[in-house]
């Protein structure tokens, strides 16, 4: 039997605590939402949240950690460069990282991307309707055709990543706009999985589906026991 992937669930968690139309909709934060989640579908998790002393991602954290899961929004610059170099690492070394919502601005994700991760967006609930464009792929494992939020808030195209190593889902918004809403790609020995949906004034996180698919995208991305990657001046194998 495989052991027990092991979940951090981090959270800038800024929202929740000064907003009370977020707090009503996330009393204990997303990131407990998450987790709640994942434990019901068999994960052993964790949360860690910005303003826990080294943003409680420790170094033990970290190293206990199979899959990290970022939610951020307000506070990306408030994220410490030792803490992002950490995670950094840490993907590298294969680490999985699942990156929601307005983590596309944070500092870790455009670290490993390499590009601006700019995009349109719209407060306006929007209807979305999230194609899955990858049927076979783990991520889509038990869903249908599509996943409908009735209210979500709209990020359209362009947006500014990298071509995705693997495209599992395309949003289309009912204000017209389509965005690459669940991307796949590989740093190191790292996986990382950008999924779109997740506006914090609105349900999205206690929505069945979309909890599915944070739990397919955990297995998806959970490290395996590959070959170390070993880098510099080698001897030869052969006399
Ligand atoms: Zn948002």
């Amino acid at each position: 039997m495989a052991t027990t992937i092991r979940v951090t669930i981090w959270n800038e968690y800024r929202h929740e605590r000064h907003n009370p139309k977020v707090a009503a909709v996330y009393p204990d934060g997303i990131h407990t939402t998450i987790a709640r989640a994942l434990e019901t579908n068999g994960f052993q998790t964790r949360t860690a949240t910005l303003d826990e002393p080294e943003h409680g991602l420790t170094k033990e954290v970290l190293e206990q950690t199979d899959v990290l899961i970022w939610w951020g929004h307000m506070a990306h610059k408030d994220v410490s460069d030792e803490i992002v170099e950490r995670v950094h690492q840490r993907v590298l070394d294969g680490m999985g990282l699942i990156v929601l919502h307005s983590g596309h601005f944070s500092k870790i994700f455009k670290r490993l991307m390499g590009t601006t991760c700019d995009l349109k967006w719209r407060e306006s609930n929007d209807h979305e309707r999230i194609w899955v464009v990858a049927p076979g792929h783990p991520i889509t494992e038990g869903l249908g055709e599509y996943i409908e939020l009735e209210h979500e808030e709209m990020y359209g195209e362009h947006f500014d990543i990298p071509a995705p190593e693997t495209l599992v889902f395309v949003s289309w918004f009912s204000g017209g706009e389509v965005f690459r809403s669940g991307c796949c790609y590989t740093r190191g020995r790292g996986k990382i999985f950008y999924f779109r949906p997740g506006h914090e004034t609105i349900p999205t996180y206690h929505n069945s589906e979309v909890q599915r698919v944070i739990s397919n995208a955990v297995r998806w991305a959970a490290p395996v026991q590959g070959a170390q990657r070993l880098f510099g001046n080698r001897p030869a194998l052969e006399k």
